[in-house]
């Protein structure tokens, strides 16, 4: 090799140290910049849980209110507000899922939808929507009085979102309220491996032929008897006016709730107001009662069916003790009437608590009160 050879092949190598050298330093900035952001997002996520570990323990002890101001704070310092365009202002819940990391829309209505990233369809009511399209078109007009009786929520082991032929019938139940009117095309036949099986559904329908129908007036109340129709409670203890929205319709005011029982003046048994709502006007209604079972069988022009009752013991009880904590409270009392009323321990170590009533500040005797029964649980402490 010449002197001028080996000059060159000594650049050459120079040079590759020095591209090496840039890569290198290159790849460790971008190492300690990805590092940088790392640190960063981690230090975001330790404090946002921090501040919402705060805002709970602050619930615990001044009250929601005060647990608020923690996280208002935490959004607005970090520019976090809820986004003002976003179409889900109105529901926390689809809010929380369209904006998170992991997005999921219902294929039918576009909701943000909680199902399963396999099929994420977010309801019932879109499953049999979806459902409905795939039937033949006649047989589409036959099936949609059949999905009211549907079940609204399902598991992977029993699934009665979808009405079913069996023979010359088809069924819809949720497992309480089973309805039967004539075959329809395009329903799945069920067999003896799906749950329920075709057997347990002939035994549970095989009475209906031979029971004694008559006709006999079962309705849901006009409105709701709790709260009259207004669908809160308004609650004044200390002068502090409170509005609770009515448990027993849920705040809808009407007659319609699954809390609501139902005693036709002619039957033994108590049958839920939801239930009661869905069959009271199928033409020509007949019923025939099993009290012993708490089962009401019926028919109809078009149909039949079977109702499964409320069984007594599972309504909760009233109660003769005073509550132990503060709560909302159902009231029976001596005179016969019922009030809504609040429960409030002024001091941790008194033996009975004050009541307050609905609607009028004016406290209630104790004596006067035959037996409670709480309404929504607990609401401090
Ligand atoms: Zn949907
Ligand atoms: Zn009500």
């Amino acid at each position: 090799m010449s002197l001028c050879e080996l000059q060159t092949v000594l650049n050459q190598a120079a040079d590759a140290s020095t591209c090496a050298h840039k890569a290198l330093a290159s790849a460790t900035d971008q190492l300690k910049a990805s590092h940088d952001l790392l640190t960063a997002e981690r230090n975001i996520a330790l404090d946002n849980l921090a501040v919402m570990q705060a805002a709970l323990l602050e619930n615990r002890l001044n009250g929601a209110t005060a647990a608020m101001k923690w996280i208002t704070e935490r959004l607005t310092m970090s520019g976090g507000r809820p986004d003002p365009d976003s179409p889900w202002l109105n529901d926390p819940l689809k809010y929380r899922i369209a904006h998170g990391s992991k997005p999921r829309f219902c294929p039918v209505c576009g909701s943000p939808s909680q199902g399963p990233v396999s099929d994420p369809v977010c309801s019932a009511d879109c499953h049999r929507t979806r459902f409905l399209e795939t039937l033949p078109e006649a047989s589409r007009d036959a099936a949609k009085p059949l999905f009211p009786f549907c079940a609204s929520d399902w598991t992977e082991e029993r699934d009665l979102r979808l009405p079913f032929n069996m023979g010359e019938y088809a069924y819809a139940t949720d497992g309480r309220l089973l309805i039967r009117r004539p075959a329809v095309e395009g329903l799945t036949e069920l067999q003896d491996e799906h749950i329920p099986s075709a057997q347990k559904v002939r035994d549970l329908v095989s009475p209906l032929a031979s029971r004694r129908y008559q006709k006999t007036e079962i309705r849901v109340p006009e409105q709701c008897p709790d709260c009259l129709g207004r669908g809160f409670h308004e609650l004044i203890t200390d002068h502090v006016a409170y509005h609770l929205d009515c448990h027993t319709c849920k705040g809808s005011g009407t007659g319609i709730s699954d809390l609501l029982p139902v005693s036709p003046p002619a039957l033994k048994g108590i049958y839920a107001a939801s239930y009661v709502a869905l069959i009271q006007d199928l033409p020509d209604l007949e019923v025939s009662e099993d009290p012993e079972n708490h089962t009401l069988y019926f028919r109809f022009s078009g149909g039949a069916g079977i109702l499964m009752g409320l069984e007594p013991e599972k309504m909760t009880p009233l109660v003769k003790e005073p509550p132990e904590t503060d709560c909302y409270c159902h009231l029976q009392m001596k005179d016969g009437s019922t009030r809504y009323a609040a429960a409030i321990y002024l001091e941790p170590e008194h033996s009975q608590p004050i009541w307050r009533e609905c609607l009028t500040d004016q406290e209630i005797v104790r004596q006067s009160i035959e037996a409670w029964r709480p309404l929504i649980g607990v609401y401090r402490k």
